[in-house]
């Protein structure tokens, strides 16, 4: 039972500080750390799409080249 209470506790804590939740910015304790998720998440992202970039860039010159000769 205690293991439940743990787990409702953790979940009101905030992910970027750990500090108490407030209602207005859950699941965040302020606009401020709601921003470092947002901006986290924004960057996990274009991270994942220049990632992709590269690979294309990898492949490219190997094909010029066979379709040069
Ligand atoms: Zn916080």
């Amino acid at each position: 039972m205690n293991e439940i209470n743990q787990k409702i506790s953790a979940a009101r804590s905030c992910p970027i500080c750990g500090k108490p939740v407030d209602a207005e910015f859950k699941p965040f304790c302020s606009k401020r750390c709601a921003d470092i998720d947002l901006n986290r998440w924004l960057s996990g992202v274009y991270a994942i799409q220049a990632k992709e970039d590269e690979d294309e860039d990898g492949e490219r010159p190997a094909e010029g080249e066979a379709g040069a000769t």
